[in-house]
């Protein structure tokens, strides 16, 4: 028992980004462990995206002709698709459904499970895991000792690797039960650029002053083909929608740059954003406490910064 199952989300027909980090990570779990990496997907990824899974070190993959929107339904679906090819590991990538069948794949299976895992595990004596903790400001080591593991993918630690595999796709069925609940409406995120996923997020806060000073910011995440992000306030007082709000009550972003334009840098702000690899600070306050946490900083009022930076980034890239 050697093989690692691996759950790819999609979007648009295409596997998430974060699932393509998620099926790089089992290909590498299942070279350590000499097993195969088989990924999981239901009709939401197409058969054409199925296919480009190779390349990032899937095997095999099983694809379900239905669709799982539901935590429920894509933990029967993962704990039957691990079940048949005899995984060893399961993987999946961290997003708010996943989050929820985790805990569930894991009682199916009779599993230990990792959250927020940031590294490849350690089998130099037993099955070790880096994990984040305390929203991103502590590390832990944690021991699994099942014969079932389920890791969950913290965004943008491990990144992609590519692979030169060829690709066996084949059709999976599972019988999924009807869920419990019903969902009488969906309302998805619009929009070029999708937040959670983003490698490049424009955030602003209260220093802003009001909704219609947005556009500069608007300006410079579509220089950077960035995604927009706001502080909890932003959303709260309406000026910008409640799915730009990142935070610890809010989305929690990893991407590589993440610009925090007239925001103080609170604790719970922090929460959200710390994994970021790269932040940069405009801030008029050369004490706001997001200083602290800044890659760069410049302290300055963002209405004269914001497009003297747009005007240089345009002609920079
Ligand atoms: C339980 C709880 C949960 C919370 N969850 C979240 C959360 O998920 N996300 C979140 O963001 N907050 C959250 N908060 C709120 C958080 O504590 C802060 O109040 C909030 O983040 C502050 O938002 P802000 O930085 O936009 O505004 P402010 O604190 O008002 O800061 C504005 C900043 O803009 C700067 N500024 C002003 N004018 C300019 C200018 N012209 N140019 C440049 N800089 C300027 C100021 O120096 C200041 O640093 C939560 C609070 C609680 C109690």
């Amino acid at each position: 028992m050697s093989n690692v199952l691996i759950y790819v989300e999609a979007e648009n027909g295409a596997a998430k980004k974060s699932s393509l980090e998620a099926v790089s990570y089992g290909a590498a779990v299942a070279e350590m462990l000499g097993g195969k990496a088989v990924a999981v997907a239901a009709a939401d990824l197409s058969a054409d995206h199925a296919g480009e899974l190779a390349k990032f070190g899937a095997d095999k993959v099983l694809h379900f002709g239905g669709t799982v929107n539901q935590s429920s339904e894509i933990a029967e679906l993962v704990a039957a698709a691990a079940q048949q090819e005899n995984a060893a590991v399961v993987v999946t990538a961290k997003s708010i459904n996943a989050d929820l069948a985790v805990p569930m794949i894991g009682v199916k299976l009779k599993a230990s499970v990792a959250t927020n895992v940031t590294a490849l595990p350690d089998l130099s004596n037993g099955f070790v895991v880096t994990r984040a903790a305390y929203t991103g400001k502590a590390i832990t080591q944690v021991s699994l000792h099942s014969n079932v593991k389920v890791l969950s993918i913290k965004k943008n630690a491990s990144g992609t690797k590519e692979y030169n595999k060829t690709l066996a796709v084949e059709s999976f069925n599972a019988n999924i039960s009807a869920s419990k609940i019903t969902v009488k409406e969906v309302k998805k995120q619009t929009g070029e650029i999708l937040l959670p996923e983003a490698d490049i997020v424009v955030s602003a806060g209260r220093g802003l002053k009001g909704p219609e000073n947005w556009g500069m910011i608007e300006e410079l995440a579509k220089t950077l083909g960035a995604a927009t992000a706001c502080s909890k306030p932003v959303s709260d007082m309406d000026w910008r929608p409640h799915h730009e709000h990142v935070g610890q009550t809010g989305i929690k972003v990893s991407p590589n740059l993440y610009f925090a334009i007239g925001i103080s840098g609170a604790i719970q702000h922090l929460a959200g954003v710390n994994s970021s690899k790269v932040i940069v600070v405009v801030n008029k306050d050369p004490e706001a406490p997001f200083f602290k946490s800044a890659d760069y900083g410049i302290v300055g009022d963002a209405f004269e910064v914001v497009p003297k930076l747009n005007e240089a980034l345009k002609a920079a890239l």
